[in-house]
């Protein structure tokens, strides 16, 4: 199951919403195809902007889509004072996002 989540920055105001997770079902797991898509969330080594990919999207290359950079796969427990992409405080916050 994929999963929204809305990180905020407390000291500049910054915020994004992430997708994580796979579109597809626990049953088509087993049967796996190119169309299945699968989000993980990446930081951009320059910039440290932080961005969703598909990661089995025929656009992936471990490359930063802004800038071109090399990208590392963060997980969610670890944007929980992670540095902020705009003002370099250790003050992230992720939470959750439930759509109604
Ligand atoms: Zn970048
Ligand atoms: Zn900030």
């Amino acid at each position: 199951m994929a999963q929204w989540y809305k990180i905020s920055c407390n000291s500049c105001g910054y915020s994004n919403e992430l997708i994580t997770g796979s579109s597809v079902t626990a049953e088509s797991l087993k049967d796996l195809n190119e169309d299945s898509a699968d989000f993980k969330i990446f930081e951009c080594k320059n910039d440290h902007e932080l961005f969703t990919i598909d990661v089995h999207g025929n656009d992936f290359d471990n490359k930063c889509p802004v800038c071109g950079s090399d990208i590392e796969e963060v997980s969610v427990e670890k944007i929980d004072g992670h540095a902020c992409p705009k003002c370099d405080n250790r003050t992230l916050k992720i939470e959750p996002v439930v759509h109604i």
